[in-house]
């Protein structure tokens, strides 16, 4: 059998020191002492051989980094498990890491070996970090994806991805589905008169009013410059409309006011109750009924 002072031992490129163990006479629990090490493991603990040889871990290991390095502990484990098999835990050492790995040779013997993974750990690191960069980088892509930048309402692509979502739902689970397009009306004499500026102003705090409005099962999109997709998923026309005459109601007794500027909004309503139709069909219908709206005079909701 091989000895471990031979010259391979010497040459491994991880850190390999063979033990002694030895019990104590109480309860006091073992002691380990160096009987041979290789040059790299020197290099570890950063102390020549002749400082290691016949020492313990506490002998050669101020108290602080033993403890941190928890050597002499992991070794205790080892003998206490008894059979010769190989353990294997992560220590930091001196400012790096190392993969320890102990096999309990027999009784007496146990040899350490120190595998420096120093580099592995940074670059574990690097990768975690940098994959959740990228989600985060992914998630904001996709929110900016969906959203109408300016109202931070859903998109026109969006909402009608979600509506042909949603009349698959209702058509699945038989389940009511109700659609409304609102247009402001008069929004361009908000421009001419207070500027496109406050007319923006006015869009994001009516965009807000509506999803403040509706219920958080539903979806308000930006369809258009002034005007919106909602949908409304397992309600019916009649419950939709309530909704529609609370938003009403509220615009009445609320302004939209920045510094001595306000203005009041009205607006008018196509809605429509989904029975199968296809999204085209909906679109335009629902449509319809909204020009039919401003052409009855505006400010009201139509519906089938
Ligand atoms: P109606 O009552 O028939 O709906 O008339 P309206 O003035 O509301 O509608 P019209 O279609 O004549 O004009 C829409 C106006 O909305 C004109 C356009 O400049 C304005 N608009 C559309 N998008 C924006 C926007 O992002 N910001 C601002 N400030 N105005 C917008
Ligand atoms: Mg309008
Ligand atoms: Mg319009």
């Amino acid at each position: 059998m091989g000895t471990t002072n031979e010259s391979w031992v010497d040459r491994m490129p991880i850190g390999f020191a063979k033990l002694l163990i030895e019990r104590g006479d109480d309860d006091q629990g073992f002691h380990f002492r160096f009987l041979e090490i290789n040059p790299l493991f020197e290099l570890i603990v950063g102390l020549d051989r002749t400082m290691i040889i016949g020492k313990t871990f506490h002998e050669i290991l101020s108290d602080s980094l033993e403890t941190d390095c928890g050597l002499h502990g992991f070794c205790e484990r080892v003998c206490n498990e008894g059979k010769p098999q190989t353990y294997e835990q992560e220590v930091a050492c001196n400012g790096r890491n190392f993969q320890v790995s102990a096999i309990a040779v027999n009784d007496s013997e146990l040899i350490l070996l120190l595998h420096d993974i120093t580099e592995l750990i940074r670059l574990r690191r690097e990768m975690k970090d940098s994959q959740e960069e990228l989600e985060h980088l992914n998630d904001r892509l996709y929110r900016e994806s969906i959203t109408d930048e300016m109202t931070g309402l859903f998109n026109r692509k969006h909402i009608m991805e979600l509506l042909k979502k949603e009349t698959a739902r209702a058509e699945r689970g038989l389940e009511f589905l109700t659609i409304a397009l609102i247009d402001i009306d008069y929004f361009k004499s908000v421009n001419d008169e207070h500027g496109h500026q406050f007319g923006d102003f006015v869009l994001k705090e009516f965009s807000k009013a509506l999803v403040d409005q509706v219920r958080t099962m539903d979806y308000v999109g930006r369809y258009g410059g002034e005007e919106f997709l909602l949908l409304f998923p397992g309600t019916k026309i009649g419950d939709a409309v309530e909704i529609l005459d609370r938003i009403e109601a509220m615009l009445q007794v609320n302004d939209f006011r920045k510094g001595d500027i306000a203005v009041t909004l009205q607006f008018s309503a196509g809605v429509v109750e989904y029975h199968g139709e296809s999204i085209d069909y909906l679109i335009r219908r629902v449509d319809d009924l909204l020009y039919m709206a401003k052409a009855k005079g505006k400010s009201q909701v139509m519906l089938d």
